[in-house]
């Protein structure tokens, strides 16, 4: 559960409220925004994809990295919808190739 005033919710965070939210792990997270380092609740390091496997969450538009712990306590609060994460970073490919296809 969280308090009114969880220290977390000092970040930017109010941007983020009824969004949907997409499941993807530390691996495709490194490999796809590497310059997502960090989750913006509660600052926790985007790890190594080895030797651990962990779950995280992004928004739609990829624009922050979100860690299954702070996901799980502000999921209510902030009303998120959530994908089922399949194409989670196939639209995020197809969108950035799509920009320059008249190249
Ligand atoms: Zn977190």
């Amino acid at each position: 559960m969280t308090e009114p005033d969880d220290w977390r919710l000092l970040n930017d965070v109010e941007y983020l409220r009824g969004i949907w939210m997409e499941p993807t792990d530390a691996a495709d997270l490194r490999k796809y925004k590497p310059e997502l380092k960090h989750c913006i609740f509660c600052w926790k390091q985007v790890p190594e994809p080895k030797p651990f496997w962990q779950q995280w969450y992004v928004p739609q538009d990829k624009s922050c990295a979100v860690c299954e712990e702070c996901y799980n306590d502000f999921c209510t609060a902030f009303g998120w919808k959530t994908t089922d994460g399949w194409d989670t970073w196939d639209a995020w490919e197809y969108g950035n190739k799509g920009v320059n296809h008249n190249e």
